[in-house]
């Protein structure tokens, strides 16, 4: 399109309207053109990734224009967070569906025939409803803007047949944009949105499906729940989902975290909508950090605060996979997506998306379930393979997955599959992989046994190497083609011609080292101890602690207003915040996610706990913290941290200090830290001794003081500890001796 002179206008307008409401900048890719196409007066189609940044599309073009951008979404819960947060942006915005009373509904009604509006949210029902439609036409409508527009079309997996009549809206408003937004790229999907709502002539902008901030990961899928534990308490204060196949698993992996001390919840379709809604409504709030959950908990929640998203199992296609991890980093800030793989996994799912289908739909079903695998068992960058099977192609490997970050080394394994084809064939091809497995490495089994297959010359030909790499070398093998699996049979081991070529030593085979062994096995204590101690470093650094200090606060201030936190600011903004350390109006406002009116209701606030937070405190050199990670809760990796394996004694002290401050007790800094007890008096005598403050009545009254002053004068100089311990009969420990020893020489 063409810029006229009016549309550069808006165009700058637009980005005023950007900065000042919302505190960004600069528009992202193609929000810009959107925005400029939707006020030239045309239909405009966008298909945009969650988390994009849809809704700016067409919010700016509202704020900017006359009159009243309608815009239809299909789900109360999300029409309500979206209005929250346009509010506290300070654009003027409503809702109407079966929720708002008839009161309230006839001042929004009031408000948008007087233009005072800039946006109504409504439901497609009330939309079509009796007499709406009529009620606009004395509304000056700017825009329409249709939300989750997939639900117009009977291919998706959203669809609501109310949407089918919104094509209605051309014939009483021939003249008004509509502009419509999804998330669903695919082909039909976007021909039924242009058809169904009758669009003239659309501009249709298909931005990259790229999520370039979302960490991918697959992790072996073995000791799930260590795993799981393991990841959150690296990550203590980061929200996530869990998603699993069943009601049951979910309850339980739910109930399993929270006897660590996790808040987490559940929720799957089984349970009242009155429950889901609370356990939501407590995600939301931050009051819960975990979600287990079935496949159906997600949509219809905005939570841009989500950090990272787990697959207990293998999804059954990339596209719910891609969907479910979406979820996590709306915000643009890191975030991180696990799917833990087992073959095991594969078949189950196989046997689910093939009962009771028609013949055809279980082929679609199986091709689809197979492209999941591919992704799961990559050796090559997973987000390339992701984004080749939405039809895109990144052009480069994205630095940010598992195999870009840590890219398997090859070896020759011709020897090692030559055992594995020779053991099979010893064995009549009869064995499925775990019993293979089993074989080659001379276990004494009933299955073993019972099949006599101890008597083979090739029992016990591969006993060096341990059951996980046997088992990532066989699936490479059936990935290669050398074996495959005869499904009707028991799922035993096929040879291929290709295969047989290997055995027969016409065609060597390149294995890719198994790499992540050690990391599956359960933590070793010295593993637990690396990880708690990194995990204190992470808290111990200055940026983390006033990010932690902010996300408090903003905690506070949305439970006050009763709006989810992220609502006041996003993560990716109170990261900011910790970085840059604004401290006065001008630093604030530049800070990205801080508009006027925001700076208006929570500036204050926030300069207040940065100036408190005071300036990064100068730590000892022998502390180390110059070598410290720079943003380390960010980082997303299941080992020690890589930066450093051995933390800076300072840090891990200050940590515990920190938490002191806020409050806990001594038994809840040593839980929180997965410390011994003894380590976190350690570290607070140490604190104390170098001048800072302690919250000294916690353990020592002022009477207790005095008593041990004066066994102290009655003992006389030459006095140690333990003299001290017995004269006063064991009544204080030591602990509350030395504290009562280094407050006597400070007083000095
Ligand atoms: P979608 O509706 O496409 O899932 P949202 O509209 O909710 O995405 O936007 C996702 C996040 O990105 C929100 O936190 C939003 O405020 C933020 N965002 C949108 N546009 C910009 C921009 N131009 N600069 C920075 N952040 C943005
Ligand atoms: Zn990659």
């Amino acid at each position: 399109m063409p810029t006229t002179a009016a549309t550069a206008v808006s165009l700058t307008a637009a980005r005023q309207a950007l900065k000042r409401y919302y505190g960004y900048d600069n528009f992202r890719p193609m929000q810009g053109d959107i925005i400029q196409s939707i006020l030239g007066g045309q239909d405009t189609v966008v298909l945009m990734p969650t988390g994009g940044g849809k809704s700016v599309c067409f919010q700016i073009p509202a704020v900017v224009s006359e009159g009243v951008c309608v815009v239809v979404s299909p789900l109360i819960a999300l029409m309500k967070d979206q209005v929250e947060a346009l509010k506290a942006n300070g654009i003027v915005a409503a809702y109407l569906n079966s929720s708002v009373g008839q009161s309230e509904a006839n001042d929004i009604a009031r408000a948008a025939v007087s233009g005072h509006l800039k946006l109504l949210y409504v439901s497609p029902e009330k939309l079509l409803s009796d007499g709406f439609l009529q009620f606009l036409t004395r509304v000056n409508v700017s825009i329409f803007a249709i939300d989750e527009a997939h639900c117009i079309s009977s291919w998706g997996h959203d669809f609501r047949p109310e949407y089918t009549q919104l094509g209605t809206l051309r014939q009483h408003f021939p003249s008004t944009p509509i502009i419509a937004l999804t998330a669903t790229a695919d082909r039909l999907t976007k021909r039924d949105i242009i058809t169904q709502l009758k669009l003239h002539e659309p501009k249709v902008f298909l931005s990259s499906f790229d999520r370039p901030n979302i960490n991918l990961l697959v992790r072996p899928g073995q000791d799930r729940i260590g795993q799981v534990l393991d990841y959150i308490g690296r990550h203590p204060n980061d929200a996530g989902i869990i998603y699993c196949l069943s009601r049951k698993s979910c309850e339980t992996i739910a109930q399993k975290l929270q006897q660590k001390g996790i808040k987490a919840g559940y929720y799957h379709a089984g349970m009242t909508p009155n429950q889901r809604g609370s356990v939501q409504e407590a995600f939301l709030q931050d009051d819960l950090q975990v979600i287990v959950a079935t496949i159906a908990f997600g949509m219809g929640i905005d939570k841009s605060n989500v950090r990272w998203v787990m697959h207990y199992n293998l999804p059954k296609n990339i596209e719910g996979y891609y969907q479910e991890i979406g979820r996590a980093g709306r915000d643009g800030a890191p975030a991180t997506a696990i799917l833990f793989y087992s073959f095991a996994d594969v078949l189950s799912m196989r046997e689910m998306v093939t009962k009771d289908v028609p013949a055809r739909q279980a082929q679609l079903n199986t091709a689809k379930l197979e492209r999941m695998q591919q992704f799961a068992e990559a050796a090559s960058c997973r987000r390339r393979i992701l984004l080749h099977y939405f039809s895109e192609d990144l052009g480069r490997d994205c630095g940010n997955c598992d195999i870009c970050r840590n890219p398997p080394t090859t070896f020759d394994g011709t020897l090692l599959a030559q055992k594995a084809l020779s053991a099979s064939a010893r064995a009549q091809q009869r064995v499925a992989i775990n019993l293979l497995i089993d074989i080659l490495r001379g276990m004494r089994n009933q299955a073993v046994l019972q099949g006599g297959y101890d008597q083979l010359k090739t029992y016990g030909a591969g006993q060096d190497l341990p059951y996980l790499d046997w088992y990532s070398y066989v699936h490479q093998m059936l990935n290669d083609g050398l074996f495959y699996i005869a499904y009707e049979e028991g799922y035993a081991l096929k040879i291929t011609e290709r295969g047989q070529q290997v055995l027969k030593g016409q065609l060597p085979v390149s294995l890719k080292k198994f790499q992540v062994a050690e990391k599956t096995e359960k933590p070793t204590r010295a593993g637990k101890k690396a990880a708690a101690e990194a995990a204190a470093v992470a808290a111990g650094s200055p940026e983390a602690r006033l990010f932690e200090r902010l996300r408090q606060l903003r905690k506070r201030i949305a439970d006050e207003q009763g709006v989810p936190p992220y609502v006041v600011f996003s993560d990716a903004t109170l990261q900011e915040m910790a970085r840059e350390q604004p401290t006065s109006r001008v630093a604030m406002l530049s800070i990205s996610g801080v508009g006027m009116k925001k700076f208006e209701t929570y500036g204050e606030a926030f300069i207040e706990a940065i100036i408190q937070h005071g300036p990064p405190r100068a730590v000892p050199a022998e502390d180390e913290a110059d070598d410290l990670p720079s943003r380390p809760p960010f980082t997303d990796d299941f080992g020690p941290a890589k930066e450093k394996s051995a933390p800076a004694k300072g840090a891990t002290e200050e940590a515990t200090i920190e938490l002191h401050r806020q409050g806990l007790n001594l038994t809840q800094i040593a839980q929180q830290r997965g410390l011994a007890l003894s380590t976190v008096q350690g570290h607070l005598e140490r604190a104390y001794a170098k001048g800072q403050a302690l919250r000294l009545h916690e353990f020592l009254s002022d009477s207790d003081l005095a008593a041990i002053a004066a066994a102290r004068a009655q003992l006389g100089p030459g006095a140690g500890l333990r003299d001290l311990f017995d004269h006063l009969r064991e009544k204080y420990d030591y602990f509350q001796l030395r504290l009562a020893g280094i407050r006597a020489q400070r007083g000095k």
